[in-house]
């Protein structure tokens, strides 16, 4: 291990969500291959985190490598104002065509809170070319997550997004209560009065509700009905409001439908994607919007739309979404899934044996042990490289989201190591 670097890392180096005077500690990595993560000092870990649910087909995947050797040959990138390219439409294209039906325009963002931002400023410019501009707030549950910028800070969980630090920099937002009936249970009809009662206070105040389908990730993690979902889609129409689909974390069949709003059936007026996108290899991300949504937005004054990143349509990115693409289309990701989902149920629901769990829950190929109190991250980390497999918890949640490609016997090593690590 060369010390020197993780020492200048440990010094002059930011990495998520940790702390400049006493960083957690860091893995050097030099190699990443199927689902492999291996580390300059010689261990290789199975990886149960899929660099934050992006790396959905694996590392070094040849197809995603080819994708990318061939465009940079052509162009690597180059303006999206004025210009156009292939690897640009065939993506969107193909987006509009998988995605649930009504959408029909795409904008093409960098990352998954440039998304949201470009989401929230389209709902937001949406009604006031209408002359409403008093619609100009979000209504969210709690728990949600949305990135980490400001408008998409301003719709998170506001504890555990932390908003007390910046309370007078956010826009104050509504906060429903999370939905509280789990996926697999019986419909409990009280689940969607508090939204319903807010939203009928608040609608004329309101441009949308935002909200991740079906799986709230990175904000608890948490499991909720389709009827929650359905309900939301039928209020949002009911009380003239947009509804915006936050599927960044849940698309690309992560939870057993290629997307979530599936699970119930139902049509956003603006969707954002991200994460698997580009199969784990760039950052990219995608606004999409409905006919209505963009008429409404252009007309009157501006006429435009008033964003456009430097880097937006970046060629690179877009040619190996194509091929993650590609690759979805084969469906193989169906039998993968359901098959992963099968074995976590499984292997782990045992755990809530466990002293210190409080809590088991799966759906696709995502499951979560959540435990009852918060956990040591650093020392957890340690544990499960011992182990050989990579999973990062959060706050009282160890959880996994493996990459598609994952085969019986690595799982277990997954499932196991959680096992062993909690016990
Ligand atoms: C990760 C995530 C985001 C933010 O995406 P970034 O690419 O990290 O900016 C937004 N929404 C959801 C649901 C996410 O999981």
């Amino acid at each position: 291990m060369n010390n020197q670097n993780l020492l200048f890392d440990q010094q002059h180096i930011w990495h998520p969500y940790t702390s400049a005077i006493d960083p957690l500690p860091c893995y050097e990595v030099t190699r990443a291959e199927g689902v492999y993560i291996h580390l300059t000092s010689g261990e290789k870990l199975v990886d149960g985190v899929s660099s934050w649910w992006t790396a959905i087909h694996g590392y070094n995947h040849p197809e995603l490598n080819q994708a990318i050797k061939s465009q940079v040959d052509d162009f690597a990138h180059v303006m999206f104002g004025g210009l156009t390219h292939k690897p640009a439409i065939d993506l969107c294209r193909t987006l509009l065509d998988i995605t649930p039906q009504g959408l029909d325009r795409v904008f093409l963002a960098d990352s998954g809170s440039v998304s949201v931002e470009v989401a929230m400023k389209m709902a937001l410019q949406y009604w006031a070319c209408q002359g409403n501009n008093h619609k100009n707030r979000f209504i969210t549950p709690r728990n949600g997550y949305h990135g980490d910028t400001f408008a998409a800070m301003s719709v998170c969980d506001p504890v555990n997004g932390m908003h007390s630090l910046f309370t007078d920099a956010l826009k104050q937002q509504i906060f429903a209560p999370a939905p509280q009936t789990r996926f697999d249970k019986q419909w409990n009809e009280d689940d969607i009065k508090p939204l319903e009662q807010l939203i009928q206070d608040h609608h004329n105040e309101l441009a949308a509700l935002i909200i991740e389908p079906i799986v709230q990730n990175a904000g608890g993690m948490r499991i909720y009905h389709p009827e929650y979902l359905k309900r939301c889609r039928q209020l949002c129409d009911d009380y003239n409001i947009l509804l915006i689909c936050d599927e960044i974390a849940t698309g690309f069949g992560r939870t057993g439908k290629l997307f979530a709003c599936e699970h119930a059936d139902i049509s956003p007026d603006i969707m954002c994607l991200g994460k698997a996108l580009t199969g784990g290899y760039m950052t990219l991300a995608a606004t999409l919007c409905s006919e209505d949504v963009a008429q409404g937005i252009c007309q009157g004054e501006p006429g435009v739309f008033m964003h456009g990143p430097t880097f937006m349509g970046n060629a690179l990115a877009c040619s190996v979404a194509n091929a993650s693409l590609k690759i979805i289309q084969k469906n193989d990701w169906q039998v993968q899934v359901s098959r992963i989902e099968q074995q976590l149920f499984a292997e782990l629901t045992p755990c809530i044996d466990l002293e210190a769990v409080a809590d088991v829950r799966v759906i696709g190929a995502i499951g979560v042990v959540e435990c009852k109190s918060a956990v040591n991250v650093a020392a957890l980390q340690k544990a499960f490289v011992q182990q050989g497999v990579w999973i990062r918890p959060f706050g009282k949640l160890v959880y996994i989201m493996p990459p598609y490609i994952i085969d019986q016997q690595q799982l277990t090593q997954l499932t196991q190591a959680i096992y062993n690590v909690l016990k």
